[in-house]
């Protein structure tokens, strides 16, 4: 699916009178914005009433990401239930560089679509940031860290705000990718997530719903451009490709040869395996309730600890979670330190350094955050008993590099703010 060149004047093929701007290969047609928008909206309400997703009279919650997806998700059902009591959840993860920007962008996409916004911010209600992982041993699987405390989050706030279903924004790609992965993970249990509608199985939990079960990810893409929805162009600092990611690669490049190879898989997962694998299921099983000891969700774990209160426990045990310092802090810090001790990095570029740097600052080139791992690790080696201090002219560039170097065993500090350091003049070199 491509957007048109503005200077072919072809006309849509479904009216025939306006513009078209947007071809769709699988249905060989061009289309105008407008029957565009019909084709899509149509194509999500035939997917909400095929499975009976929800009845006007429910409270629907949608979690906002601030990605696509949850945006076009919020934008499409408000657009075809403009009477649905709809609901706007942002949790703000407490990310440096990344959370509130999204909430930002989250606040003005409900604005614009006119659904109202409740805010959830970890760091004012619980005292701690997805971040924080990082001196746990989830420092190399963050997202796993921070997937279970988004379970539990959804299960609270929905309870909390009494909404009867949860709709999110799974859409074809996502959920025929993460199928073959779990499949050839041999997790058929998990397999059963992947159905358009989860009914509740223990009292108190909410039924959860996806009607971008059958849309494929680009025309969402296409219908959050063509729409102007805001969504939010940075990605988390924590972000990893996951097995399905690779999944989602293989399946485009099928998908070259066979247009509806997608659908096919969706079919065969959703009408053969996943009521064989339910079949198969002892419903024992299904229906035992076990409450975690210490927070009160269900839990499958033997020991009744949710794996979201073990990993909190996990961060209850570190008492320095300090990954960033204003230059103030920076500057008493050091005058506690001997010389040996630390060693500070200056991430600019090499005219800025070259005219200005803090005193003793080594230079290195912003580009080392392309490098592989295994060239970090060697580039900072000789300073693997310092603390490393860095600074760059994005903070967000140099908390990257701080995170990298974090979970390769380093002690490395994000210096916040730097011009204020850089203006100290009897700290900093001209060189
Ligand atoms: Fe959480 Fe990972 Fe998503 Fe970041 S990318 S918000 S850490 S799941």
């Amino acid at each position: 699916m491509n957007f048109l060149n503005s200077k072919y004047n072809i006309l849509c093929k479904l009216c025939k009178s306006e513009k078209a701007i947007v071809e769709v290969p699988s249905q060989k047609i061009k289309l105008c914005k407008n029957c565009y928008n019909q084709f899509f909206e149509n194509r999500v309400k035939k997917c909400i009433e095929k499975y009976k997703m929800f009845h006007p009279d429910n409270k629907i919650g949608i979690f906002l990401s601030g990605g696509k997806d949850s945006a076009t998700l919020l934008a499409v059902l408000k657009k075809l239930y403009p009477n649905i009591n709809i609901q706007g959840i942002y949790i703000n993860l407490g990310i440096r560089y990344y959370s509130d920007i999204t909430e930002n962008t989250v606040k003005e996409l409900c604005k614009k679509v006119n659904v109202p916004l409740y805010v959830y911010s970890l760091y004012e209600k619980e005292g701690y940031r997805i971040d924080d992982f990082i001196f746990t041993r989830f420092k190399h699987k963050i997202c796993s860290a921070c997937g279970a405390i988004k379970r539990y989050l959804f299960s609270k706030i929905a309870k909390e705000l009494n909404l009867d279903v949860i709709a999110t924004g799974h859409h074809l790609d996502d959920i025929v990718s993460t199928m073959l992965s779990l499949f050839f993970q041999g997790d058929f249990d998990s397999i059963i997530r992947l159905s358009p509608v989860l009914p509740p199985i223990y009292p108190g939990q909410v039924k959860k719903v996806k009607p971008l079960y059958t849309t494929p990810e680009k025309e969402i893409l296409y219908y959050s451009l063509i729409n102007e929805l805001p969504v939010e162009k940075s990605t988390c600092p924590h972000k990893d490709y996951s097995s399905s990611e690779k999944y989602k690669k293989i399946l485009d490049e099928l998908e070259k040869e066979n247009r509806q190879i997608k659908y096919q898989l969706l079919s065969v997962f959703s009408k053969k395996l996943i009521p064989l694998i339910k079949r198969t299921q002892k419903k024992e099983e299904i229906l035992e309730i076990k409450k975690c000891i210490k927070c009160g969700e269900i839990t499958s774990s033997p020991d009744q600890i949710c794996s979201r209160c073990k990993r909190i426990e996990l961060l209850n045990q570190i008492t320095d979670k300090t990954l960033e310092l204003s230059s103030e802090e920076f500057l008493d810090l050091i005058k506690s330190l001997e010389p040996d001790e630390w060693v500070i990095f200056d991430i600019r570029n090499k005219d800025e350094y070259e005219k200005r740097s803090f005193n003793n600052a080594k230079w290195i080139s912003p580009e080392i955050l392309d490098k592989s791992n295994r060239k970090i690790y060697k580039t900072f080696k000789p300073f693997k008993t310092k603390r490393i201090f860095i600074y760059g002219e994005s903070e967000k560039l140099s908390y990257l590099l701080v995170l990298k170097l974090r979970k390769l065993g380093f002690r490395a500090f994000n210096i916040k703010h730097p011009e204020h350091l850089l203006q100290k003049n009897n700290f900093v070199s001209e060189k």
